[in-house]
């Protein structure tokens, strides 16, 4: 009976055209909203080319060379006992410095500019959604973009940091300079997490992108919106994904830059 509608299925075309009205569907969404927020994980920057740290080939599996996991390195405990074997890990596998944001960064700093996004709340170091415009920026796993003194608490760029091999060490009171980022055994910045949940809580539209919600404190976060619509772009399943209005399985740099930087 329904012959011509299982043959139009099979056709790429229709495929295409049912995208096109979920963008259109979601374009609408933003279009109505005042109150956006976005928050973000690791999968926001896999288009920038940086790893996600927990995905299959990302980071997490990498086979390090200190004979402990990524995880172990990057705690405070190694940082405290290994500093200069911390840094050649971090320099080599987290920073990214030629790094440049993609189209989820700069749909959402248009977003922002259009007065429509409030904050991003992202578990990424990286900075590119400054890089791309954004200001709004709560990043609740610190950045690699700025280090201090353990000492005497001076501020540091992160090329004073890449500038020599070794430990950096602060050029008034040489003591160790750490960068400003949480580290695995250290408890979350509570002024950043309370900041994240006003803000999640007074949002009409929240857009969850590049995570998959497992991870702490990202995933308990959720449950703080009590506005309208929820969107969850990610390329895998999520927990969160009932709660969804709408949800999108595929690269999120790709849905947003149609959502909001194209007008077709
Ligand atoms: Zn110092």
């Amino acid at each position: 009976m329904n012959w011509d509608v299982s043959m139009m299925s099979k056709r790429k075309g229709w495929i295409f055209s049912m995208d096109r009205i979920k963008i259109e569907e979601l374009r609408q969404l933003i279009n109505k909203s005042e109150n956006i927020v976005f928050l973000g994980g690791a999968g926001t920057s896999t288009e920038s080319d940086i790893p996600d740290f927990r995905s299959g080939n990302g980071l997490y599996s990498k086979v390090s060379e200190f004979n402990v996991p990524p995880e172990e390195i990057l705690s405070i405990g190694f940082f405290n006992r290994q500093t200069a074997d911390f840094y050649s890990y971090y320099r080599e596998n987290l920073v990214y410095p030629d790094a440049k944001p993609n189209y989820t960064h700069v749909a959402l700093a248009e977003l922002e500019k259009r007065g429509k996004l409030k904050a991003i709340i992202t578990q990424n170091i990286d900075g590119l959604h400054q890089l791309a415009g954004s200001t709004n920026v709560i990043e609740i796993h610190g950045s690699l973009h700025r280090s201090y003194c353990k000492n005497c608490g001076k501020a540091f760029s992160l090329e004073y940091v890449l500038a020599n091999d070794g430990v950096p060490l602060c050029d008034e009171c040489q003591s160790i300079v750490r960068p400003d980022v949480v580290m695995y055994g250290e408890p979350l910045n509570e002024a950043l997490l309370t900041e994240s949940i006003e803000r999640i809580s007074q949002a009409d539209l929240l857009i969850v992108g590049g995570t998959s919600l497992v991870v702490y404190p990202v995933a308990g976060l959720i449950r703080y919106f009590h506005g309208r619509d929820i969107v969850i772009i990610n390329k895998t399943e999520t927990r969160y994904d009932d709660m969804a209005t709408m949800r999108f399985e595929g690269p999120i740099g790709e849905v947003l830059s149609k959502a909001v930087l194209s007008d077709e």
